[in-house]
């Protein structure tokens, strides 16, 4: 178990990473014994999970709102009705919500927490790899518009974060998959010991080994946790978590947001990022192909030819990642230290995706 604290002064928090056990202890410090509690939780996660958590919880004052799995559910609709239950109910700036799902339950709830009564209480305990590893850490909270994703939203950092890894054993294959896109690109923008880990441990990463997912989880999170409290609303640093989100969110676009999870095109994205990293004389030759290998030794997929750039060119102009009407790319140097530039040669983003 181990307890990593993130953010600053009074919007301090612990992320709490636990195996497949759940410390009900802190659980219950954190969600008070008096108060309301609002669980939101989403109709893809396993009901078992759902009764499980209700168990643990020694306050009996719990509700539970469903709402639909999916990213249509971080739109303004979802935010009232989970708003209009905390009105139903007579929620206070004592009483807590809870995330219980992944990215998406995430954001939303969070979102909610930040704008009702100016701000209440609020707990994620992700379900997702995505959100152990990503979004449960860091305070960024969103809805979805017609004009975006995460286009209107917050920072707002929880009260608490707890990991268990229990409840990804009933995580589909692509879900899985789409959560160590994730983890591996903390090990190629900063975490050597997480790149050491992978390199050594695919097999068991693979096969969801209780200590392994337990460890790379805690490298992922200290190396989030790191960076967010440094630059908590994204002025400089933080930046480099976009490590192939350029590529990847043109990947996902060029989808229609279907038929892809994030985590497996932001892992081509990653790919496409260091080869324009190798083309621009940052990475050697032999270092683009570790990532190569890392990735396909969890048997993500790699295969980023099929998208050419005539493919992503339009998606890649509307990055929110442009400033001054010029692109700005993550890229990763020899040391896998990633950093943020403009200053690079198209030609050699064509090149990549040659
Ligand atoms: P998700 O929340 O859509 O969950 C994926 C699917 O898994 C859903 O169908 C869900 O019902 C199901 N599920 C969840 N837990 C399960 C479990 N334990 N067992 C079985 N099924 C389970 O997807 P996600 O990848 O977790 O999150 C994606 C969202 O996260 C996107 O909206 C993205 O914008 C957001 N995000 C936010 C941040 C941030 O910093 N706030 C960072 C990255 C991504």
């Amino acid at each position: 178990m181990s307890i990593i604290s993130t953010g600053k002064g009074l919007n301090k928090y612990d992320v709490h990473i636990c195996g497949n056990s759940i410390p009900t202890s802190q659980l219950n410090k954190h969600l008070g014994l008096k108060n309301k509690i609002l669980i939101v939780t989403d109709d893809g996660i396993p009901k078992k999970h759902i009764t499980k958590l209700k168990k643990l919880i020694k306050n009996k004052n719990v509700k539970v709102f469903v709402i639909g799995q999916g990213e249509k559910s971080k739109s303004f609709k979802t935010y009232q009705k989970i708003t209009n239950e905390l009105f139903k109910y007579n929620f206070d700036r004592s009483d807590i919500l809870v995330a219980f799902g992944g990215g998406v339950v995430g954001d939303i709830t969070g979102f909610c927490a930040a704008t009702f009564l100016r701000g209440i209480k609020y707990i994620q305990i992700p379900t997702t790899l995505l959100s152990q590893v990503d979004s449960s850490v860091g305070g960024k909270t969103a809805i979805n518009v017609p004009q975006g994703k995460n286009l209107i939203g917050s920072f707002y950092n929880p009260n608490y974060v707890l990991i268990s890894t229990y409840f990804l054993q009933t995580l589909s294959d692509a879900q899985y998959k789409s959560g160590l896109g994730e983890v591996i690109k903390y090990a190629f923008i900063r975490n050597k010991k997480l790149k050491k880990i992978i390199q050594n441990n695919a097999n068991k990463i693979v096969t969801k080994n209780e200590n392994i997912l337990k460890l790379i989880i805690s490298e992922s999170i200290k190396t989030k946790s790191k960076i967010v409290t440094l630059d908590e609303k994204e002025s400089g640093i933080r930046a480099i978590l976009n490590f192939g989100h350029t590529f990847g969110h043109a990947i996902e676009a060029h989808h229609k947001y279907k038929n892809i999870t994030h985590g497996a095109a932001i892992t081509l994205g990653m790919i496409i990022a260091a080869r324009v990293s190798f083309f621009e004389g940052h990475i050697l030759k032999k270092q683009l192909k570790s990532i190569i290998e890392i990735i396909d030794s969890l048997n993500l997929n790699s295969d980023f030819k099929k998208y050419k750039y005539s493919d992503l060119k339009k998606f890649m102009s509307a990055d929110k990642k442009i400033s001054e009407g010029k692109l700005n790319l993550i890229l990763i140097d020899k040391n896998f230290n990633a950093f943020k530039t403009s200053n690079f040669n198209n030609k050699n983003i064509i090149k990549a995706l040659a």
